[in-house]
């Protein structure tokens, strides 16, 4: 049972990862990323996730340094973005993230989206950044179940996280299944369909059941489902509220309520049609 922040999943190679982080997407660099990074450490997250392409590195950094909190009690992602994929250029891109973030290490780095014919080579440059242990783990993030298979049969290290889409509209539950056989911890970007799914009227009447928000129904869910989970927000009081989600358990018939909401949608790219 995950009764509080610090509750971790323990990842593939025993590495802890807090079940719930604070993702930065779409947050301008400086005084936005900055204050919203300062808020969510304020109230208690200790996973923040970033990547290159979000250009707020920089601020994520600034935050991290100024927090109070040292570096080691934080689980920091990063991501290597599509047009730096190949052994290299991943190499690269990992030093110029590091210098930009402003830390000698990360705690998860992400192949960002697999990008056909590059995304095994760039697992090479993730595999020796993992064993001069400057990245602590390392994963991927949008693969399919074939994207995995095809780096599974190339590579030594199995991925320690896939972190895809998932929210009650789209629950890839093959997916998840291969990954929990796998050992590969599963991981919801966008778990609030970037706000849209708050306003659905099933979500919304078991919330009001639970005498708690939308935005916390669909947290819990997610938490109860073992998956990992990164929501988003620039509001402190959304911050916090997101965070609320340890005093309460939503029962199984609920969860199975929810679990039905499942239409195979998306908010964002398939994986197997991206033009990025
Ligand atoms: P989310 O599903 O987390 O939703 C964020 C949106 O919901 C924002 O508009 C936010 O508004 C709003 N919101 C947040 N909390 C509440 C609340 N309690 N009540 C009402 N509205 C709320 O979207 P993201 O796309 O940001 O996904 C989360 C994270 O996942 C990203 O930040 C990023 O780190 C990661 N990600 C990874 C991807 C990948 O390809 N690997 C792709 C997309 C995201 P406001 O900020 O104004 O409060």
């Amino acid at each position: 049972m995950i009764q509080n922040m610090n509750d971790a999943a323990v990842l593939n190679n025993g590495v802890k990862m807090p079940w719930l982080g604070f993702g930065v997407y779409q947050m301008r660099d400086g005084a936005e990323v900055e204050e919203s990074v300062g808020a969510a450490i304020e109230t208690g997250y200790r996973s923040i996730d970033t990547a290159a392409a979000y250009n707020n590195e920089r601020g994520v950094g600034r935050a991290l340094a100024k927090c109070g909190i040292p570096r080691n009690d934080i689980f920091l992602t990063t991501k290597v973005w599509n047009s730096d994929q190949g052994y290299d250029s991943a190499l690269r891109a990992f030093d110029e993230s590091l210098e930009r973030l402003g830390t000698d290490y990360v705690d998860l780095y992400l192949i960002h989206w697999p990008v056909k014919g590059r995304f095994v080579q760039t697992w090479r440059a993730l595999e020796r950044i993992y064993a001069e242990k400057r990245a602590r783990t390392i994963g991927v993030s949008n693969f399919h179940i074939h994207h995995l298979e095809e780096l599974l049969g190339e590579s030594e290290i199995v991925p320690a996280v896939n972190q895809v889409e998932f929210h009650p509209f789209l629950l890839q539950s093959d997916l998840r299944a291969f990954c929990r056989e796998r050992s590969i911890q599963y991981e919801a970007w966008s778990p609030l369909m970037q706000g849209t799914a708050l306003r659905d009227k099933t979500v919304r009447k078991i919330a009001k059941k639970y005498g708690k928000s939308a935005a916390q129904i669909i947290i819990r869910w997610d938490i109860q489902h073992e998956v990992v989970t990164i929501p988003k927000s620039v509001h402190s009081e959304r911050i916090e509220e997101n965070s609320r989600v340890f005093d309460f358990e939503i029962s199984n018939e609920d969860m199975v309520r929810l679990d039905g909401l499942d239409a195979g949608k998306r908010i964002g790219p398939d994986p197997d049609n991206f033009n990025f």
